[in-house]
């Protein structure tokens, strides 16, 4: 009987979460019952939004419950399909967790979050997890529809390296603003600059954040893709230009209950900035137009990206800790398959 091995929260964090949060458990393959499909997994998407569910606190969202299969967003192929329009061997982009194998009935009218059909010969299957999925309509949402950059503008972009950033940065740059990245480590600012293109990135880990990005961005900032949070905004508010706005997309600095102080408020006031905050899963009307776009300029070689992969289910525990430490460079994923 082949088995089905899953990761299951053990236990709540207090603070920064270890691995014995988590416990791996193994349960017989499913069958499909009339209507579903069963999907055998090849790659697991790891994201921050993970770290906030397994806290009881409330938020947009209900936690993650105890004892219960991780919550993440997989990328697989049907294994056998009992549901009309879904055939063996397509590949698919579901959220079927931390776990290898799974069954599900796909929804009426199809959902673009909870299955959808992908080509993956077009784009790698891993990167619909990537630029071509979450994160890259998370960028494009934050962009096109908050920032808006125009010509000449310019647009800070933190956790540059990572899924999120490593679009927006490139995205704003295609729109023609100057980009200004912010990430950890001379090695990550390098490859931001270098590889995706950005203008100039500012290493936060490098003691100097707020001389820094004075220096990177001589003419102010005009619009912010942040990531963040904590000391990374509020050097950024300091150097806001008047009628900037902010796309707030997460605040990862603060995830572990670290405290997020901002002492320069008062340029939303003075500089009449806008700032608004977003969860791309309630922005459904964006999302294919957003997937299309973005998959024509990664198969176009346009839009480039990394990802970070752990090999083995076993593994994902650690690296979801990595990312939390900032370890990943680009999309982090586990390969299941
Ligand atoms: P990333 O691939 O960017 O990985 C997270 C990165 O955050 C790390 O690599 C690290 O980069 C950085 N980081 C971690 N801890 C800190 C810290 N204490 N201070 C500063 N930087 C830190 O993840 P994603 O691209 O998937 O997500 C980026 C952000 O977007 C997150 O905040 C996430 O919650 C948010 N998000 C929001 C969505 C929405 O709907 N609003 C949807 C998807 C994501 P470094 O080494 O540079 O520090």
């Amino acid at each position: 009987m082949t088995m089905n091995r899953q990761w299951l929260l053990a236990s709540r964090p207090t603070g920064e979460p270890q691995v014995e949060n988590f416990r791996l458990a193994s349960t017989p393959v499913p069958q499909p019952g009339e209507g579903e499909v069963l999907v055998h997994n090849h790659y697991l998407s790891l994201d921050p939004y993970m770290r906030g569910r397994m806290d009881e606190s409330r938020s947009y969202a209900k936690p993650q419950e105890l004892d219960k299969v991780m919550q993440g967003a997989t990328a697989g192929v049907v294994l056998e399909s009992r549901a009309p329009g879904f055939a063996k061997g397509e590949h698919v982009v579901t959220a079927l967790g931390w776990q290898e194998y799974g069954c599900l009935r796909p929804p009426v009218p199809q959902a673009l979050q909870t299955l959808r059909k992908v080509d993956a010969t077009r784009v790698p299957l891993s990167v619909h997890l990537g630029c071509v999925g979450m994160p890259g309509v998370t960028a494009w949402y934050g962009i096109n529809e908050i920032i808006a950059p125009g010509k000449g503008e310019t647009v800070v972009v933190s956790a540059a390296s990572g899924a999120v950033g490593a679009v927006a940065g490139q995205l704003a740059r295609r729109a023609g603003a100057r980009v200004v990245g912010v990430a950890g480590g001379a090695e990550k600012c390098a490859a931001v600059v270098d590889e995706f293109g950005f203008d100039a990135c500012v290493d936060y880990k490098a003691g100097r954040l707020v001389e820094d990005l004075a220096a990177a961005t001589p003419d102010g900032v005009d619009g912010c893709y942040e990531n963040v949070g904590g000391a990374v905004l509020d050097a950024v508010l300091a150097r806001m230009n008047p009628f900037g706005r902010i796309a707030v997309c997460g605040l990862i600095s603060g995830f572990n209950g670290v405290p997020m102080p901002i002492m320069n408020f008062r340029s939303v006031l003075v500089n009449r900035l806008r700032i608004q905050g977003f969860i791309i899963s309630e922005q459904l009307q964006i999302w294919p137009r957003a997937l299309a776009e973005l998959e024509a300029l990664v198969a176009s070689g346009e839009m480039k990206y990394r990802e970070s992969i752990a090999q083995g289910i076993e593994w994902a525990p650690q690296a979801f800790l990595g990312l939390l430490k900032g370890r990943n460079f680009g999309k982090q994923l586990v390969k299941l398959q």
